[in-house]
């Protein structure tokens, strides 16, 4: 008899056991999230779900899975460092639930000041809600983050990598060739968006780029002025409208549930819940309408059919890991319709149809150069000894970035783990190229074709077998590059 050595590589066996573990909980995790965020469960109940996959997070299968297919191992390393964070997520959780504040007489929950600001047309009343808010992060959630950071931080040794930028540069992320693009984009578009940011803000809120401040921000975004042209009871139907196009009856997808009903505690916002893939797709909504409700549903659409339309037959690996960069480039597909000059001729009655496009792509623009500014400083940050020191950054990187001041206290949240930020960018290079490609062979109505929907039903059946730059090279022949998404924003100005 011979004795195993301690790291020896799994067996198949061993390898579709875990597999098949790993599909469990997230299947688990899902319907947490869904039933709390659906409002049908008062608790986020993340650590007992972790409890009981425990082999799942143990040091000993993220280092035995180390010569696993790469997702396999990524995905035992986050679950063991998640694991060791499970009670700070917690925590985080319950007091972003609980914190609430007073001002101007008025008691408002932590979750809600964001909303209050972005609604609130008085400029001294928004900076009186934001310094609330920050005042909460700072004291409350920001000590928790900390010392989850250092946690990861320790723990990341222990995966053999020097710190958590070196890891993920081991899972296959590109990290310094996708920030090399971004800090092109960034430098190509610095005027654009000092003219037209300028330009936006004037038009909306009567303040110049230069005089904004963070509080400014939501409220820019919110635009109340445009709900009208989006309104909440054509917000479904345009959906459905749309998917017909493509050949997709909603309503007729098994796998597919809507869940549409009120309740007091479900989040404002859609939201997509793959509890199975393909098996049980949630498609979460509390129709309030307006554009920034009209943008969530359809990226939450573009997030659902691509889930609902995988193919069974994949391992979990590409059914419900790989590249987020696909998953989030279909949701961006959907999204960006909502812009889409040709789509709002078809779909809404609304005048000044180009102005509306043009407004998409500055917005577009605000978000490539945020997130463009976010990959730089994750970066940075992941490899730093000093994390209170990136406080500063933060402010410096982004603020260089947008043009205008920002809250250093938000260091710390603004980070979303597993760099997650380059899913976001590379997505929006994956539209860009991916819609020109749709144009250009279907025309600019390509959102209503037959062919578009069989095309799209196709790629969707991959799952995320293939990176968002396979499947681009594979139906296009070219390369996935950030500048695309630079080229698109003009185009849209
Ligand atoms: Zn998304």
């Amino acid at each position: 008899m011979s004795a195993e050595p301690p790291n020896s590589s799994p067996t198949p066996r061993e390898l579709d056991q875990f597999r098949d573990q790993a599909d469990s909980f997230i299947r688990d995790l899902d319907e947490e999230y869904y039933l709390h965020f659906s409002g049908q469960k008062e608790t986020l109940d993340v650590e007992q779900v972790y409890e009981r996959y425990e082999e799942l997070t143990k040091l000993e299968t993220a280092q035995k899975l180390t010569g696993a297919p790469t997702e396999l191992w990524r995905f035992a390393c986050e679950g063991f460092l998640g694991n060791l964070t499970r009670e700070h997520q917690a925590r985080l959780a319950q007091a972003e639930a609980e914190l609430e504040t007073t001002v101007d007489g008025e008691t408002i929950p932590y979750r809600m000041l964001r909303v209050a600001m972005s609604n609130e047309p008085d400029r001294d009343k928004r900076k009186r809600l934001e310094e609330a808010r920050l005042r909460l992060l700072d004291e409350h959630l920001n000590p928790i983050y900390l010392d989850a950071v250092q946690i990861d931080q320790e723990a990341v040794h222990q995966l053999d990598a020097p710190n958590y930028y070196e890891l993920y540069k081991r899972f296959g992320f590109r990290l310094d060739e996708v920030a090399a693009e971004c800090q092109e984009v960034l430098d190509d578009t610095e005027r654009l968006w000092e003219r037209e940011g300028d330009k936006l803000f004037r038009s909306r809120l009567g303040i110049g780029l230069d005089e904004a401040r963070p509080w400014d921000v939501v409220r820019l975004f919110r635009a109340p002025e445009l709900d009208k042209l989006y309104p909440n009871d054509q917000m479904l139907p345009a959906l459905e409208h749309t998917l017909t196009d493509l050949g997709i009856d909603l309503h007729a997808q098994e796998n597919v549930h809507l869940d549409l009903d009120a309740r007091p505690s479900k989040s404002p916002r859609a939201f997509c819940a793959p509890i199975e893939v393909p098996g049980k797709v949630m498609l979460v909504i509390q129709p309030i309408g307006g554009k920034d409700d009209w943008e969530a549903l359809f990226h939450e659409a573009g997030h659902t059919e691509h889930y609902a339309h995988t193919r069974g037959d994949l391992p979990v690996e590409a059914r419900r890991l790989g590249d987020m960069a696909v998953t989030e480039g279909w949701a961006m597909l959907m999204q960006h319709l909502v812009t889409e000059p040709a789509w709002l001729n078809r779909r809404l009655d609304v005048p000044r149809v180009e102005e509306l496009a043009r407004d998409g792509a500055v917005s577009l623009l605000y978000f490539v150069r945020r997130y463009a500014a976010k990959l730089l400083y994750e970066i940075e940050f992941f490899q730093t000894e000093d994390i209170p020191s990136m406080r500063n950054r933060y402010a410096e990187i982004l603020g260089d970035s947008l043009k205008l001041p920002i809250n250093p206290e938000s260091y710390l949240d603004d980070i979303d783990g597993s760099f997650y930020v380059t899913g976001y960018l590379r997505s929006w290079a994956f539209e860009a190229q991916l819609r020109e490609f749709l144009r250009s062979e279907l025309g600019n109505d390509w959102f209503a074709k037959r062919d578009a929907g069989d095309l799209l039903r196709e790629l969707w059946s991959l799952g995320q077998g293939p990176t968002a730059d396979e499947l681009l090279r594979d139906v296009t022949g070219a390369k996935l590059e950030m500048a695309s998404v630079a080229e698109r924003i003009r185009e849209g100005i």
